[in-house]
């Protein structure tokens, strides 16, 4: 199907970059497992291929379908989230430059711009994201070359104010960068607010199904994009044709997955607020949320990652956490099936001892799209009695 300029989003996700076959026919296109290409004549190349590390059909069509999600030019694909991250970071930075985070990245991300890109001598300032006048305070001029925003946060479901960041990231020359792996481009697109750059962990939402590792960049700049797949060309990070598959096959069901993770995740955190064993609950679309306006502003629904503070301290949160039977104990989150994660010892393990650190009485829930009554019939036995 040909893409027409105005197609909404559930159509972009269903069809961008996925013509049919044109030599069978097949409905869907096939998964390319090849490494090269045959030259017709030295330099002929069908279709412009010639080594899978450089391109690949499949490839291309999950990084023209990335693009199209996010109304952007260039779509990457790569083998991981961290591994977009790390060609982005090295296509814009050199040694000495200063990159600012919030204060409540996504931990690996901290590690890698901190410990890997840290040894070659970028530095970076970690700040409070949701404080415009913070942020601004925290770019040094000519020195900054990255303002790295992830809106909703991960674990507290903090929002940050994407139009307002690009306002004072680009009133210093700063490139924007949008981590949207929690909204998902089918409740967020940052690039229409301004951002320069899009990162995903499409092992998330996108691919949707748990079953895959991956990652993607969409950049609007001809110039950005072209170095970030140089360094992708030049050192390797390309996401295999069957996960490429499998990402756009994930995504093509996106736009019902969230909105039924959305609704699940409200009413289980509506249920959550009310019961007293729990100190607070941390979802953007409660109106208790201090972000809630302005996520409500930004994003189309609220997404169906949560998190809740236990009033009995570290053994109620453990407790809970290990008492579930549909919602499992388990890294990640993004995926059909309902996961429950302990922060401090699981997912934020890496940044105990810095300020990224993660309290001992949080539990952070990825509320899958089980039936909503089953779902919290498994909340109901695992917290205490009332
Ligand atoms: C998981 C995650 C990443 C890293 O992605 P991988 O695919 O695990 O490499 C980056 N950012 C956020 C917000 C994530 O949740």
């Amino acid at each position: 199907m040909s893409q027409s300029e105005n197609q909404k989003f559930s159509t972009i996700a269903i069809h961008a970059g996925q013509e049919f076959d044109p030599t069978t026919g097949a409905v869907i296109p096939p998964i390319y497992q090849t490494s090269t290409y045959v030259q017709d004549g030295i330099g002929g190349l069908r279709g412009g291929y010639e080594y899978s590390r450089g391109g690949n059909p499949t490839r291309t069509s999950l990084e023209t379908m990335l693009a199209a999600l996010e109304g952007g030019k260039h779509g990457l694909s790569f083998a991981s989230g961290l591994a977009a991250e790390d060609s982005l970071l090295r296509a814009v930075l050199k040694p000495g430059d200063h990159v600012v985070l919030g204060n409540d990245v996504y931990g690996g991300t901290h590690r890698l711009i901190n410990r890997v890109h840290g040894a070659w001598g970028v530095r970076n300032t970690t700040v409070e994201m949701s404080d415009l006048a913070a942020v601004e305070a925290a770019i040094i001029p000519g020195e900054t070359k990255i303002l790295w925003v992830e809106t909703p946060s991960n674990p507290l479901m903090k929002i940050s104010d994407i139009a307002g960041l690009v306002e004072v990231g680009h009133r210093h020359g700063v490139l924007v960068v949008v981590d949207n792996t929690f909204a998902s481009p089918a409740l967020q697109q940052p690039l229409a607010f301004g951002a320069d750059v899009v990162v995903h962990s499409t092992t998330k939402y996108l691919g949707g199904h748990s079953d895959v590792i991956g990652g993607g960049l969409v950049i609007n700049d001809d110039e950005l994009a072209e170095k970030t797949k140089f360094i992708q060309f030049a050192a390797g990070p390309v996401s295999a044709p069957l996960d490429a598959w499998l990402t756009v096959r994930g995504i093509k069901t996106l736009a019902v997955r969230m909105e039924r993770h959305s609704s699940n995740a409200l009413a289980i955190a509506r249920y959550l607020e009310t019961h007293p064993a729990i100190e607070k609950v941390y979802y953007p679309g409660l109106e208790s949320h201090p972000g809630h306006e302005l996520a409500a502003s930004q994003m189309s629904a609220f997404g169906g990652m949560l998190s809740l503070a236990f009033r009995g301290g570290e053994s109620a949160a453990r407790l809970f956490a290990e008492s579930m039977h549909l919602f499992q104990l388990a890294e990640s989150l993004g995926g059909v099936e309902s996961l429950v994660n302990y922060p401090s010892e699981m997912t934020h393990a890496s940044v105990r001892g810095t300020e990224l650190e993660v309290a001992t009485n949080i539990v952070r829930l990825s509320v899958g799209i089980e039936d909503l009554d089953d779902l919290l019939a498994d909340l109901a036995q695992a917290l205490p009695a009332s």
